[in-house]
């Protein structure tokens, strides 16, 4: 077979079932909550597909704080439930896919002055630790002003009075939402990127009966138009629902939408914790380890109404957020220390009573947009697999079918790369020694391999049994190889160079945004994917556009 059949192959097999198949489920939107919902469906034997205008994780799935939390600032306007759901379900992606998240601990500096008194803290981290069971990694624990001091020498020493430590847990939003994709494909569904949903179908018959009888999509790689026919269809377009909804030539105001932003710079805290800071109008933001030398520092929480395809990082977030840092770690940050940057649309359900953006619910909500028709949005990345189960339950009644005979299995299956892995670090030590001995590769490439593609990385190691060239590193620092983009574009749909780079990989967050690699990785995927010259200098053109920040 040619190079690069496989990759188009894949696609053109899955349209194909798109075009001539009658799903019992399609879902618009594959952001993480589309996803989640895909793969409940299809674990459940429901016929299913799942599509998306751009690439899976396109939208605020990859733009995120990367935080499996509960959130325990929620505590503070009684979302209890919230908390207390989200706990649970932070716990069981640990457990679900132990190569791309990692539990970690949390500091809150107490200062004389500041809003988080020592007794308003005390009372949070207790019911953080009760209402998930005790089940957290550790429990709450304060620590004295030296102690906080020793983990982070550069905090603000007027005022401070002690710390507190909590646990939560960060995670590659982008990769988990793939690694959900994937397992949807592996229990069955049809997974495709790029094809938009452009209309509903709707007979005049549907149109009496109150209900849609699926959707007309494009194919935004090929322009073309063709209908998909599915019994119910689920919105499940993030900051998109109400553009979604209005397809149907009807008004529509469920979202409330803000922007928030991150940046990441070279490590600004040697210790491996998140710092929680407080910005200049008393919001709380984190100072979270990112990788081994860099941090990731976010977020802000700004209304948002333009173009959710393209969300610029301003001049005026990054000095909120420089401005936040400099507040607890007094001349820590300046712009110039910034290495990149991204955004992302928080989709949250208006609630009437809100005075501000921070205080809008993150609860999530399914509405039933026409009988066969489902809105879900809201809610937060952590929770997307108890939102998939309720969402797929709703599915089930519609359909006349009994829950009992067909039983979320989400809860039991470990998602795609997962499969053998208990304990992560126990994994590291069985495979990194090995794959450096044997291939050669270095430390950090061994077991950045192993983290990123968990049980599948011996996919990487056979690509370069056959081609050793291929064990070479993609660029000066980083520790990605060549190996990985055959892999990538072979095995996990990717068709552009922004798919390689924005979401299969974080290389567009570290040094020099990746543009000192992306046209030589374009080279490479070309090869796969049938690229011509001038393709290739369009890919690495759109790359460039699509960056959210210039420095
Ligand atoms: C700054 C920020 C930080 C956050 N941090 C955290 C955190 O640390 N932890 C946490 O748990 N949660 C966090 N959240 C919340 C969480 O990220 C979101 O709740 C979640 O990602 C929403 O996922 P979604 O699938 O609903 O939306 P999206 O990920 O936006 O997915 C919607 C998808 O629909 C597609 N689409 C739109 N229109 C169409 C169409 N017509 N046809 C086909 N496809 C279409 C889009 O391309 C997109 O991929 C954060 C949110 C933000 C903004």
């Amino acid at each position: 077979m040619l190079e690069g059949m496989n990759a188009i192959k894949t696609r053109n097999d899955l349209l194909a079932e798109l075009r001539t198949e009658t799903f019992d489920v399609l879902i618009i939107g594959a952001g993480i909550t589309g996803a989640g919902i895909a793969w409940d469906a299809a674990l459940r034997g429901l016929k299913t597909a799942i599509i998306d205008k751009n690439d899976f994780g396109y939208g605020t799935s990859s733009g995120s704080s990367k935080l499996v939390h509960a959130g325990i600032r929620y505590l503070a306007y009684g979302e209890f439930r919230l908390v207390r759901n989200a706990s649970r379900e932070r716990q069981l992606l640990f457990q679900l896919c132990p190569h791309q998240t990692r539990p970690l601990p949390f500091l809150i500096p107490i200062f004389k002055k500041g809003k988080n008194t020592f007794l308003k803290m005390f009372f949070a981290t207790t019911m953080y630790d009760i209402l998930a069971g005790f089940k957290n990694y550790q429990n709450k624990k304060f620590i004295s002003r030296e102690k906080t001091i020793e983990l982070i020498p550069n905090i603000r020493k007027e005022g401070l009075k002690r710390g507190v430590i909590y646990w939560d847990g960060f995670m590659d939003d982008a990769r988990v939402t793939l690694e959900t994709i994937l397992s949807a494909k592996d229990a069955g569904a049809i997974t495709a990127n790029y094809v938009e949903a452009i209309s509903f179908l709707q007979t005049d018959e549907d149109k009496k009966k109150d209900r849609v009888s699926g959707a007309i999509v494009r194919d935004n790689l090929s322009d073309e138009t063709f209908d998909i026919k599915a019994k119910v269809v689920i919105n499940a377009t993030g900051p998109w629902t109400d553009q979604t909804i209005r397809l149907l030539n009807q008004p529509s105001r469920i979202l409330r939408t803000t922007k928030g932003i991150h940046v990441i710079t070279k490590r600004v805290i040697e210790e491996d914790i998140v710092l929680v800071i407080t910005a200049d109008d008393e919001r709380g933001m984190f100072i979270i380890p990112f990788r081994e030398e860099y941090s990731l520092i976010g977020t802000t929480d700004t209304d948002y109404k333009e173009n959710f395809d393209h969300v610029d990082v301003t001049e005026e977030d990054i000095n909120y957020v420089v401005s936040a840092v400099n507040n607890d770690m007094p001349g820590m940050l300046s712009k110039k220390d910034i290495i990149s940057a991204y955004s992302g649309i928080r989709p949250l359900i208006i609630s009437p009573n809100a005075k501000s953006e921070t205080d809008t619910s993150r609860n999530f909500d399914i509405f039933e947009t026409r009988t066969n028709l489902f809105t879900i949005t809201g809610g937060k990345y952590t929770l997307f697999r108890y939102m998939a189960e309720k969402m797929i339950d709703r599915v089930l009644a519609f359909l006349g079918l009994d829950k009992k005979d067909y039983p979320c299995q989400t809860k039991k299956h470990k998602l795609h790369g997962a499969k053998g892995i208990n304990d992560m670090d126990e994994y590291l030590k069985k495979h990194v020694p090995k794959i450096i001995e044997e291939f050669k590769l270095d430390k950090d490439s061994a077991e950045h391999i192993v983290h990123t593609y968990g049980s599948n990385h011996d996919k990487i190691l056979e690509i370069i049994k056959q081609k050793p060239t291929f064990a070479k590193r993609i660029a000066k620092g980083r520790p990605y190889i060549t190996g990985e983009i055959q892999y990538i574009v072979e095995n996990e749909l990717a068709y552009t160079l922004n798919d390689f780079m924005f979401r299969r990989t974080q290389l567009q967050l570290l040094d020099h945004q990746g543009l000192d690699c992306a046209e030589q990785i374009a080279q490479i995927m070309a090869k796969y994917l049938e690229w011509d010259k001038t393709e290739i200098k369009q890919q690495f053109s759109d790359y460039k556009k699509n960056l959210v920040w210039k420095p």
